[in-house]
């Protein structure tokens, strides 16, 4: 990589436990994402993979780990503060204001930070800059996603965490999502993504991580583990 200076991990999860009640919905998890990499959490419905997104993200609190980002602790940190940081979610089920216009939901995304870049996000997204004044409620699915991740970028993230980018959607609307992930990450983004369609997302990834009620059961090179059969038979029926 020229230019970048090149550190440890942007993001290092140790040891996270999530809890809800008595329900222990992540338990001693522990992975990293290396600069500009795109990193996979994949595994089935309950497996844990919201829990751990929101936990990173500042959403919800862990009951016990570490999460550091770029160096820093940030295990307890209110998710706005994460934003001006530069770690940001896209997070499940989109979450668009459908009321409001496409501009009003990308400025929503620049609120808590300095670096507004809202024209940037109209150049990656046309279909979005020549609907900006129409409510969000009127675009498609896969626009509203589309609109979900460009609102994340608006705040222009070092990290972004997508929780179930292709949840509802047409394959090949699935495809132009993954499309534009690949872009996110070629542009030095780092990227967490969070899957059922565990195959999509590990022929996207750098390095996959499968997840089984709550803990990672196997991890390594997102191709090595697409490559194997006990891996595939066992966890990654989902998904085309
Ligand atoms: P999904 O794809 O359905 O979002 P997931 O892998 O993201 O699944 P989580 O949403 O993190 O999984 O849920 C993990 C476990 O925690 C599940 O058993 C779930 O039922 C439980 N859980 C999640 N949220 C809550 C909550 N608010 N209260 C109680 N239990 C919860």
């Amino acid at each position: 990589m020229t230019g970048s200076v090149r550190q440890g991990p942007v993001l290092s999860v140790e040891q996270l436990r999530v809890t809800y009640g008595r329900v222990e919905a992540v338990r001693e998890v522990s992975f990293e994402a290396d600069s500009g990499s795109l990193v996979t959490l994949v595994g089935a419905n309950g497996a844990g993979k919201s829990s751990i997104i929101n936990a990173i993200s500042g959403i919800l609190r862990p009951r016990a780990g570490r999460i550091t980002f770029e160096g820093k602790d940030i295990t307890r940190t209110p998710a706005h503060r994460l934003v001006r940081a530069g770690l940001v979610q896209v997070p499940e089920g989109r979450q668009i204001l459908g009321t409001l216009t496409i501009q009003e939901n990308l400025q929503l995304g620049g609120w808590h930070s300095e670096r507004g870049g809202i024209g940037e996000v109209y150049e990656r997204f046309p279909v979005l800059a020549e609907r900006r004044d129409l409510p969000a409620g009127s675009l498609s699915g896969g626009e509203q996603q589309m609109l979900a991740i460009g609102r994340a970028l608006v705040a222009r993230p070092r990290l972004i965490l997508l929780d179930e980018p292709s949840m509802g959607l047409a394959p090949q609307i699935v495809d132009e999502v993954f499309d534009v992930i690949r872009e996110i990450r070629a542009s030095g983004t780092t990227v967490v993504l969070v899957e059922q369609n565990a195959r999509r997302a590990l022929a996207a990834a750098d390095h996959g991580y499968v997840l089984a009620s709550g803990e990672i059961v196997h991890h390594g090179p997102a191709a090595e583990l697409l490559a194997d059969d006990r891996v595939v038979q066992a966890y990654l029926g989902v998904g085309t």
